[in-house]
């Protein structure tokens, strides 16, 4: 699973693993934005609440578990965030070995899983994450997360996010939240999803 653990009591700001205007689907100005100053706000907003918290030097799992309130919220945010920029890339674009094999057997094929992916993003009402964990037994779920909620709350091993909160696409698709959700799939390197099955 991917965690982040926070260094000498402080969670740090994660850089980009490629150049903001690199994706094309999303633009570097969306990027820009939502990096820079969403994930930066929740980064610092995280750290001046973790202070007599009682939560201090967790990994940020248990934090999300354990808080409630605006601490919740911050650190929500911040693994949430980490891991949808983390997911994008320029390759890998395809599920294959493991991925694949789970995918297949768990929803049929990939066009279904990401048919019933792109609808469970759609139909979220309000803010919030369209998720691919893995459950106790190591079977696939699709799951919608409102607001800064996390997978990790019940008990499950998060994978891949798509993030349906206005600021994510509203510069570049508007109310089209659908066509957002369908551009995603051009960028996921998929590589990366498979790491975080460990
Ligand atoms: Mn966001």
């Amino acid at each position: 699973m991917r965690d982040i653990l926070p260094v000498n009591g402080i969670f740090e700001m994660m850089q980009l693993p490629y150049a903001p205007e690199a994706l094309g689907v999303i633009s570097g100005n969306t990027l820009g934005f939502h990096h820079g100053k969403h994930l930066k706000a929740y980064v610092d907003n995280l750290n001046k609440l973790l202070p007599g918290s009682g939560l201090e030097n967790l990994p940020i799992s248990e934090v999300i578990k354990k808080s409630k309130g605006g601490l919740f919220n911050n650190a929500g945010q911040v693994l949430n965030h980490v891991m949808y920029f983390e997911q994008f890339g320029k390759e890998h674009h395809e599920p294959e070995g493991k991925m694949l094999e789970m995918i297949v057997r768990d929803f049929g094929s990939v066009e279904n899983f990401k048919k019933e992916f792109e609808q469970k993003g759609t139909t979220l009402f309000g803010s919030g994450w369209v998720w691919l964990s893995m459950n106790a037994e190591g079977r696939l779920v699709i799951t919608q997360e409102v607001n800064a909620n996390n997978p990790v709350q019940s008990g499950l091993v998060p994978l891949l996010t798509f993030d349906v909160w206005e600021h994510a696409y509203y510069l570049d698709y508007q109310n089209r939240r659908a066509d957002y959700l369908a551009a995603l799939w051009q960028i996921v390197d998929w590589k990366v999803v498979e790491s975080r099955l460990q």
